[in-house]
């Protein structure tokens, strides 16, 4: 077997397959390794959300790159319905202090001129006449919706393959080896050893034990986040739903199911590297009790299946998009934190002109790995 390739990615998630995806449109030699299926990281497993709303620089600027330039034409890109859709979002406030929230989520918003508006309870009962009366205010966003993330990531996958990007599954990176001060060989648990002139790590949390065989030390968490979906039910509204204080975000899918994320305080933090994510049933009642008060149609529908992921946090919640200096031809692209469905084709597509040498559609120079140090960036 052919054991080298211009690109070696580590992880098939939608960071890593998006990368492959644009590397391969540039013509290079692409392998991309993944130690369990294809996209069984968080990319499959998340909340749908694609927001613009919300958000910091420069992540913000990945944002407005994959929503206003990829995410509306990337399905007939791969050649799928990817379910993406962008009806826009409303973020609901009940409490003064949730109406706090909003001012500032107004605020972060409109100084990257996102379009937002606060609106009161009546005006967002007119947009979306399920919400309780109980609902004072909401923060609107037309721009923001959501797509299928199984249906986006192996959509990624089988167009990277028809254009000759080889993957290979049940391949757990342990190892990266230098050769004359350069990132070259990649290595398994297996013992199978494989080459390239760069060397992309989008492995989500498992990225920090990978870079760490190269003396890098990444600040990262692994936190378990959950989702639930209910039964189908008959259309009551096209919107991204969610609360300032976070405790539930979601939509209702083409099928009818709702698809609820959110926190809750109840998340775990866990250091572990080979375990799968695994649900507590915590997190859900408290996603029901939240999604009751806000939208009382759903409250005694059923849930029919919840799951987790994991999130791989950085302190400041923003990824490390890089070409390590300590070690040319490595590329970190991870550290999502919870927000790299929605910005994944753009980090993609960043993350390949990286490796590439390429200047950057979007200024990243802020998203270095040593930037918690007090030398930063
Ligand atoms: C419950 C939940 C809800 C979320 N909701 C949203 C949302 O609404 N909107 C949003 O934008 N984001 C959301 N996210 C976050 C989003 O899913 C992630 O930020 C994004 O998928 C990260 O993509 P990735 O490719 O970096 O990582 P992943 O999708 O985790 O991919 C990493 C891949 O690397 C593989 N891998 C790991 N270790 C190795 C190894 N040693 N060797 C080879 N391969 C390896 C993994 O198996 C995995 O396939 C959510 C996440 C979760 C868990």
């Amino acid at each position: 077997m052919n054991n080298t390739a211009d690109v070696i990615v580590i992880g098939s998630g939608i960071v890593g397959s998006s990368t492959a995806y644009y590397l391969a449109q540039k013509g290079q030699k692409v392998l991309v390794l993944e130690r369990d299926n294809i996209g069984d990281g968080a990319s499959s497993r998340n909340g749908a959300g694609v927001r613009l709303s919300s958000r910091v620089f420069p992540e913000s600027a990945l944002a407005e790159e994959a929503i206003k330039h990829i995410w509306p034409v990337l399905g007939e890109e791969l050649d799928a319905d990817l379910e993406y859709t962008a009806p826009g979002s409303l973020c609901l406030a009940q409490t003064e202090t949730q109406m706090r929230a909003l001012q500032g989520s107004l605020k972060k918003s409109k100084a990257y001129g996102a379009e937002v508006h606060l609106i009161d309870g009546d005006e967002a009962r007119k947009i979306c006449p399920c919400l309780s009366d109980k609902v004072n205010q909401a923060l609107w966003c037309p721009e923001d919706g959501y797509a299928n993330p199984m249906v986006t990531t192996l959509a990624y996958y089988r167009k990277n393959r028809q254009m000759g990007v080889r993957y290979i599954t049940g391949e757990d990176v342990r190892c990266i080896k230098k050769y004359r001060g350069r990132a070259r060989k990649v290595i398994t648990a297996e013992g199978n050893v494989y080459e390239a002139d760069k060397i992309v790590v989008a492995a989500g949390f498992n990225s920090k034990r990978i870079a760490e065989t190269v003396g890098i030390w990444l600040p990262f968490l692994k936190r378990v986040d959950e989702c639930i979906v209910t039964e189908a039910v008959a259309p009551l509204t096209k919107f991204r739903l969610s609360t300032a204080d976070g405790n539930f975000y979601g939509h209702q899918t083409k099928h009818g199911s709702f698809i609820f994320g959110g926190n809750t305080n109840l998340e775990r933090y866990e250091s572990t590297y080979d375990q799968r994510p695994r649900n507590t049933n915590k997190q859900s009642s408290d996603k029901c009790r939240a999604v009751s008060k806000y939208i009382p149609a759903l409250r005694d529908v059923k849930v029919i299946r919840q799951w987790a992921g994991w999130l791989d946090s950085t302190v400041d919640r923003l990824p490390i998009i890089q070409e390590i200096p300590e070690v040319p031809g490595m590329i970190l692209s991870c550290g999502y934190s919870g927000h790299g469905f929605a910005i994944g084709p753009a980090a993609g597509k960043v993350t390949s002109q990286v490796a590439l040498g390429e200047e950057t559609i979007v200024d990243i120079s802020s998203l270095c790995y040593n930037r918690f140090k007090p030398s930063g960036c």
